[in-house]
C-alpha cells in the first residue's frame, strides 16, 4: 500500500502521514527533509542556497544519517530548503532515494509537496492536507516558539505566505493538489479528528471494488 501526502507548510501533513504510518505498519518519509538537509548543507558550507552548483554538491551528500540531524526543524533550514527545491536538477538528484523508498514491497507513506503528482503519481491513495494560512501560522509559530526560535507570530505568517508562493510558483514540480487526491483541511480540527479523517479516506480507497482491475 502506498499512500501519497502532500501539502503546505504546517498543515499537518507529517503528523497524519506518521499517524498512518503507525497504523498500517509502513514506512515513513518525510522528504522535506531531503531539501531541507540539501539547504543546510549549503548553509554549513557558507553558500548561497540560490547558486545551483552547490546546492546540486550538497544535494548529493544528503544520507538517511543526515535526515536525523535535529536542526532540520529550524526556520532557516525550511527556508533554505525552499530556495532549493525550486532547482531542478536538485529535485532530480533526490529523486531516486524517494523513488526507491517508495518501492518497499510492503509499500511506504510519503509526505511533501509533489508526491502525488511526480514521485508517486501511481500512489494507491493521495492525500490533500490544507489549512487556512492564519492557523498554519499559529501552529508554526508555536512550535518554533517552543524550539527556543526568537520570532513573532507576523514574521511567521509572513514567511510561510512566501514559502506558500515559492513552492506553488516553481516551474518544476510546483506544490498543487493531484486530480485524485482526496482533500483533507485540518483547519479547526483537533488532532485526533484529523486522524479519524484520514483514516477513513485511506479505508474507504482501499476498499473500493475496483481498486486492482486492470482498465
Ligand atoms: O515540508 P517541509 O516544510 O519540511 O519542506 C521544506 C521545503 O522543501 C518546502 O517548502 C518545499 O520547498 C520543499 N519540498 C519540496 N518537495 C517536497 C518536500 C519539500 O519541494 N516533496
Amino acid at each position: 500500500m502506498l499512500i501519497a501526502v502532500d501539502g503546505p507548510l504546517a498543515s499537518g501533513k507529517g503528523t497524519i502521514a506518521r499517524y498512518l504510518a503507525r497504523t498500517y505498519n509502513l514506512p515513513h518519509l518525510d522528504t522535506g527533509l531531503l531539501y531541507r538537509a540539501t539547504g543546510l548543507g549549503v548553509l554549513r558550507a557558507g553558500q548561497d542556497p540560490a547558486d545551483e552548483k552547490a546546492a546540486l554538491a550538497s544535494a548529493r551528500r544528503v544520507t538517511a544519517q543526515a535526515l536525523t540531524d535535529p536542526e532540520l526543524r529550524s526556520a532557516r533550514a525550511g527556508a533554505a530548503a525552499s530556495r532549493v527545491a525550486a532547482i531542478p536538477a536538485v529535485r532530480q538528484a533526490l529523486l531516486e532515494y524517494q523513488r526507491s523508498f517508495a518501492a518497499q514491497p510492503g509499500g511506504a507513506v510519503l509526505d511533501g509537496r509533489d508526491i502525488g503528482t511526480v514521485i508517486c503519481p501511481q500512489a494507491d491513495v493521495k492525500l490533500w492536507v490544507c489549512a487556512p494560512a492564519e492557523e498554519r501560522a499559529r501552529r508554526r509559530y508555536e512550535e518554533l516558539r517552543g524550539r527556543g526560535e526568537r520570532i513573532t507570530y507576523e514574521q511567521v505568517l509572513e514567511q510561510l505566505r512566501e514559502r506558500d508562493a515559492r513552492d506553488a510558483g516553481r516551474k518544476d514540480a510546483p506544490m498543487r493538489r493531484a486530480a485524485d487526491a482526496h482533500l483533507l483541511n485540518t483547519g479547526g480540527l483537533s488532532i485526533d479528528a484529523a486522524f479519524e479523517a484520514a483514516r477513513r479516506i485511506v479505508d474507504a480507497a482501499m476498499a473500493e471494488p475496483d481498486r486492482d482491475a486492470n482498465p
